[in-house]
This record gives structure tokens, C-alpha cells and sequence, in this order.
């Protein structure tokens, strides 16, 4: 049966055609059931206590493991059916069932210690080393390495910390489902009609007449940014930055403070068991910033940068509130809705303006054409390849030598059975160990418009943009070099630089000598005019100052929470927040709010101690971009270095090391400040 399985078949590709539902679990229980095989063969034989032995055989089954699951979670996203979902939540859950089992293996912890002890560990080569490593320090801080009674203890912290962490959310979510409000039809000045219609869908989805206003992302922001009646937008901007509080009209209902008291406490009892000083110091344990002193120093000194213009964004907002729109007294709620009309005002252009000058098929060719000058290689399009879906196509990435290094499958269009946004995947990932080589094979999946009217596919300049930042990804994963799938291209890249790649390409889709290659009206052939340009990038940098100020102040707010905590003290959210808008802000925000009560980010999603990780990755992709504008935005050399230094190397060393490798030094934030308009 199992030689039957396209998901167990040993082509180069997988066969999307043949593969059902059915197949899923039993490819998987099948690999699985061999993984614990091989773990427990590896455990019990003291003599596999080396790289070639141990750790290996581990990457094989890992590879392995790896390329059966890829095409199921890739069919779930982009071609669902009951039957599907079925089966891939049945071997998910297995997967993390394996996970798990692996993390908390004592044994196997104690075979990678032993290899990591051996007298033969410093002459491995450093990709070798860093597998080693890596393993260990995901065995450290799963609590694995603890003596009893620290290991229950921990255990059961992370047990206790998934449980409250999951409420916390869930409150947020009831808070934010909880409160709604019906808006009278002279209320709906200045809200546009897209708007208006998603007011009706909510009253419809509450079985009311007219418009409704709930606490939903979208409805607050289109409120705030349009909404001409002041008093709404008050009570928005009221309802929302309460929600999941003591305070504001659902005060006590779903209040999260003694949640955010036991979180804070837990996370930092559990880094003192690992041997750490705070959540924060553990939180960068497996992160290119290293130390506290880095990111607090980092965050301060974008902060004396970016304040004094958003001072002055600001007091320039506040003098056209004043004037054009009678509102002498501007409170946090008419920020949003000010900055839009004084856009408006200034250099608004829509978005349909654009989208005439960026269709797909000349857009795919200027973005091969920068890969083929900035990174050496071509994609060449290979016909006949088995996919989920006519439309896709499959590329092979051919090297300056003729040499195919990966494959990369594109599927652009939105299609029902299809998750919404944009995405890198991986669906091989290279491996090189003596015995066979397997090539890195992605996935590119977009959700634009399909083309339509005899018209080609028509992008807006945000889709223009995605679609760089996801063969940003890409290119990390295909160009990388590295023998060992865990630390091969984007994977085992410390996180807070893994987007470097990603955001760098981003930058080419803003610059005059890329969007020449394609932005060309797609009737007239025209290239795009000056004027829209420099419109665009001014509305690139409007109110930068006062966007940057404000990821400063979650990004502070977060990490000196978690770096100060004091046992004896408690959480001290509110202090924590005013100190460091003192320090920060330009707006103060009124006493009653309370933003950190549904900051899901840090309090259940993740980002504990490493929300400054956006602004981060941002400072070293256009510090790395600066590179390429010093020397030209095509210049080969560079490219060729910043290829070699950072796509190829992958996880196999640190990032930081890659970066100054390529860039001569560390990084700098003055590349970010420019991007941003905000260079002195
Ligand atoms: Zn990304």
C-alpha cells in the first residue's frame, strides 16, 4: 500500500494530481512511526555519538518528515475541502504530538551533549557545529535539561502559561465581540461606501436593519480614519482601547489585569529555572540582538531620531485640524481621521491611478529580471509539472553556469479553497548529506485578481510589494547553500532577522531603475510618470514620525515589562506604559486607557520580549539595501556578495556575523531613517 502513497513516492516533485485525503495519515504514521524507530536505534547505541551518526541520521528523518507534510499543509492552504482539513488536522496534531516527544526526549538530549563533549566536536565545520548547537539550546530551553525538581516545576509552568495565555486571548476576543453600536444614518458622514457596506454586513450578521459598529480592526480603523462625526469616533476609539479592562463601558466584564499579574510572573519564573535573569534575557537567547543593553540602546537612540519629527508632525497636524476642519483641541481620537484628510489634501492619488502601470505578467518579468542582475540567476519557466491548479506554474532557478539550483512553484490567483494573504512555503528543503542531494524547492502563493474584460491581471502598487517581500523569502530558501535542512535557508535563522531577505526586496519595488523594467501602462506602453512617483513616495514617508513613535512605544513598552519584572513588585503595567511614553510618545493617550489589556501580540502570541524584532529586521534589510544604492541598485558585485554572505549561509552561522560579513560592519539605523524621509 505505502509504495502506492504519492506522499511516500521519491520523485523530485510531488504528485499533486494523485495525492487524496486519503493518503495523509498513513504517509504520516508511517514516517513517524520510522523517526521513533531511528530516535530510539540512536538512543540505545552508544556508539552514535557523532555528527555522522547521530545528528545525521536526525536531519534525514527530519527531511523526510518534512517533504511527506509539505504538500498536505500546501493543499490546505490552497486547495480545502472538508475531507482535507479532515485529515490534515488529524496529522497535525500528530506532528506536534512528535514535536513534543522529541523536545522532551532526556536521551537524546544527553546523545547530543555527548557529541557536543567529544574531542572531535572543534574540528567539525561550522554548519556541523551550529546543528549541534542549535539542537542543544532547543533541548535547554524546552526545560529538558533541568534536574528534578526544576523539570516538573517548569513543565508544569508551561502548562499553567498555555492555559492563561489562551484566556487572555479569549477575553480579548469576547470583549471585542461584545460590544456593538447601531450608527443612525446621519451618522455615516465622510465613511465611504466600502465601509458602509461592512457596517451592513455586521447589523446583517446580528439580524439588525441599517449599520452596525463593532470592535472588529477593520470597522474601528474605517470609523477612526472617515468618520466625520466626532462623538463616534470618540466612543470607537473609546470602546476599543479599553476592551478587556477595568476600565471604559465593559469595565470588569472581561478584565485581563490579574491575567497579565500570573503571565508576567510565570514567564519569569520559568527564565530563572533555565538560568536566565528575566523573560527578556531568555526571549533573546536564540536572537540576532544578543542583549538587553542592544535592543534598549537600539529602541532609544530610533527614538531621539524619530521623536522630533513626530513632534512636528504632529504640531503641524494640530495647526490644519485648527484651521480646516474646526477642531482646536485635537484628542487621540482625531488623529487618524485629521492625517487622512490632510493626505488627502496633500498628495492623494488612488490606488486605481496605479494599477494600469503594474500588470502581472510584466511585473514577474522586472522581478526576475532584478533577480537575474542583483543575484545571478534566471527562472526558467518548466512546462508539463504537476500542480493543484492549471494556473500555476513551476520555474527552475538556473545558476550563471547552467547549474539548476531549485525549483519554485507561483501561484498568483485568488481562487475559492484558497487562504487569503500571501506566502512563502517550503516544499524541499536542500540537503547535501554524502549520499544524495536533494535540491530546495518553494512555493510563492498570492491572492491577487485574476485578470478580467480581455484585461491582464492588474496589481495595486501594496500587491507590487508583497509580491517582493514573499520572493524575498524565496530567494532564502532557494539560493541557500547549506548542506543541513535545519539550518538551511530560512530555517534556524534567529527570528528577529529572519524578514531580512524578505523586506530587502521590497525595496527594489520603490525604486525609479527597478519599476522601470515594468511598470508600463499596460494599454499605452507608457512608463510610469514622474509625478505619480514622487507621489507615491511622498505618501510613503506621511507621518512616519508618528508610525515609528508608536512601534517604539509597544516595542519599549514590551520589553522593559518583561526585563524589569520584579517578583516582589508585581507587573506594574501602568507605570511601565508611562514611563516609557514619557520617554517616547508625543500624544498621551487618556488615563482611562488601556491598550496592554488586549496587547495579544505579547501576552499570547509569541512576541513576549521581542515585539522590537519589526523595526529591528527593518533597520538591517535598508541598511543592507543602502549597500546597493551606494553602489548602484543593479551593481553585480554587491549582489553577488550579498548573495554569498546572506542567502547562501542560511541558520549556519549568526546573522550578525552574515550581515557584517556583507556589509563590513554592524548595522546602523541611519539606511532606516532615510527610508522613513526622517535622515537629518
Ligand atoms: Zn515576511
Amino acid at each position: 500500500m505505502n509504495t502506492e502513497n504519492p506522499l511516500l513516492a521519491s520523485g523530485e516533485l510531488p504528485a499533486f494530481s494523485a495525492i487524496t485525503p486519503a493518503h495523509v495519515n498513513p504517509a504520516i504514521d508511517d514516517v513517524l512511526a520510522g523517526f521513533r524507530k531511528e530516535v530510539d536505534r540512536l538512543t540505545a547505541d552508544p556508539s552514535a555519538r557523532d555528527f555522522a551518526t547521530l545528528l545525521a541520521p536526525l536531519e534525514r528523518w527530519e527531511e523526510r518528515l518534512g517533504r511527506t507534510f509539505a504538500p498536505v499543509s500546501h493543499l490546505h492552504g490552497v486547495k480545502d475541502s472538508p475531507e482535507l482539513r479532515e485529515a490534515y488536522s488529524e496529522a497535525l496534531e500528530k506532528l506536534t504530538e512528535h514535536g513534543t516527544e522529541l523536545g522532551q526526549n532526556r536521551a537524546l538530549y544527553e546523545a547530543v551533549k555527548a557529541v557536543r563533549e567529544a574531542p572531535g566536536f572543534d574540528a567539525m565545520d561550522l554548519a556541523r557545529r551550529t546543528v549541534v548547537e542549535d539542537s542543544l539550546r532547543g533541548f535547554r530551553l524546552s526545560g529538558v535539561a533541568l534536574e528534578e525538581p526544576a523539570r516538573s516545576r517548569f513543565k508544569d509552568i508551561q502548562n499553567q502559561l498555555s492555559k492563561v495565555e489562551t484566556e487572555f486571548e479569549e477575553a480579548v476576543l469576547d470583549a471585542t465581540d461584545a460590544w456593538t453600536r447601531p450608527v443612525a444614518d446621519d451618522e455615516l458622514a465622510g465613511i465611504p461606501e466600502s465601509a458602509r457596506a461592512m457596517l451592513r454586513t455586521m447589523a446583517q450578521e446580528k439580524k439588525l436593519e441599517g449599520h452596525l459598529a463593532t470592535l472588529k480592526g477593520p470597522v474601528v480603523q474605517a470609523i477612526l480614519t472617515f468618520a466625520d462625526n466626532r462623538a463616534l469616533r470618540e466612543q470607537l476609539y473609546t470602546a476599543y482601547n479599553t476592551r478587556a479592562s477595568d476600565q471604559g463601558p465593559q469595565a470588569g466584564t472581561h478584565d485581563n489585569s490579574a491575567r497579565i499579574e500570573t503571565i508576567l510572573a510565570l514567564r519569569h519564573e520559568a527564565a530563572n529555572l533555565l538560568g536566565f535573569d528575566s523573560n527578556a534575557h531568555l526571549s533573546l537567547a536564540d536572537k540576532m540582538a544578543g542583549t538587553p543593553e542592544r535592543v534598549l540602546r537600539f529602541l532609544r537612540e530610533l527614538a531621539a531620531k524619530a521623536r522630533p519629527v513626530a513632534r512636528r508632525e504632529l504640531d503641524e497636524l494640530k495647526v490644519f485640524a485648527a484651521a480646516e476642519l474646526g477642531i482646536a483641541d485635537l484628542q487621540p481620537w482625531d488623529v487618524a481621521y485629521a492625517s487622512e484628510k490632510l493626505r488627502e489634501q496633500r498628495f492623494a492619488f488612488s490606488e486605481e491611478d496605479l494599477k494600469p502601470y503594474f500588470p502581472l505578467p510584466s511585473v514577474m518579468q522586472g522581478l526576475f529580471t532584478v533577480a537575474e542582475r542583483v543575484f545571478g540567476v534566471k527562472l526558467v519557466e518548466r512546462h508539463g509539472v504537476d500542480a493543484w491548479h492549471p494556473d500555476v506554474h513551476f520555474f527552475d532557478v538556473v545558476d550563471h553556469d547552467g547549474t539548476v539550483r531549485a525549483g519554485v512553484y507561483l501561484d498568483h490567483y485568488a481562487r475559492s479553497g484558497k487562504r487569503g494573504g500571501a506566502w512563502m512555503d517550503v516544499c524541499r528543503s536542500r540537503m547535501n548529506d554524502g549520499d544524495s542531494l536533494f535540491k530546495p524547492v518553494a512555493y510563492l502563493t498570492c491572492n491577487f485578481a485574476p485578470p478580467s474584460d480581455g484585461k491582464p491581471a492588474l496589481l495595486t502598487h501594496d500587491d507590487v510589494i508583497t509580491l517582493f517581500h514573499e520572493f524575498g523569502h524565496g530567494m532564502h530558501h532557494l539560493l541557500t547553500e547549506v548542506d543541513w535542512p535545519s539550518i538551511g535557508g530560512i530555517s534556524g535563522v534567529e527570528w528577529d532577522a529572519v524578514e531580512l531577505p524578505s523586506q530587502f526586496m521590497e525595496n527594489f519595488a520603490w525604486q525609479r531603475e527597478a519599476l522601470d523594467l515594468f511598470a508600463r501602462h499596460h494599454e499605452t506602453g507608457e512608463r510610469l510618470p514622474d509625478a505619480l512617483y514622487a507621489k507615491m513616495l511622498q505618501a510613503r514617508h506621511f507621518h512616519a514620525g508618528l508610525f515609528l513613535v508608536r512601534q517604539l512605544e509597544f516595542a519599549l513598552f514590551d520589553f522593559r515589562l518583561h526585563l524589569e519584572y520584579d517578583p516582589a513588585e508585581g507587573a506594574r503595567v501602568l507605570d511601565v506604559i508611562k514611563e516609557v511614553r514619557r520617554d517616547v510618545a508625543v500624544l498621551t493617550p487618556p488615563s482611562w486607557h488601556r491598550g496592554p489589556h488586549a496587547f495579544t501580540h505579547i501576552f499570547s502570541g509569541g512576541y513576549a520580549a521581542g515585539y522590537y524584532s519589526y523595526l529591528w529586521a527593518e533597520v538591517l534589510s535598508a541598511d543592507a539595501f543602502a549597500a546597493f544604492e551606494e553602489a548602484g541598485v543593479f551593481d553585480a558585485a554587491t549582489g553577488a556578495r550579498y548573495r554569498k554572505e546572506i542567502l547562501a549561509v542560511g541558520g549556519s552561522r549568526p546573522a550578525l556575523e552574515s550581515f557584517i560579513a556583507f556589509r563590513g560592519r554592524e548595522p546602523e539605523p541611519d539606511a532606516l531613517l532615510r527610508s522613513y524621509g526622517l535622515a537629518a
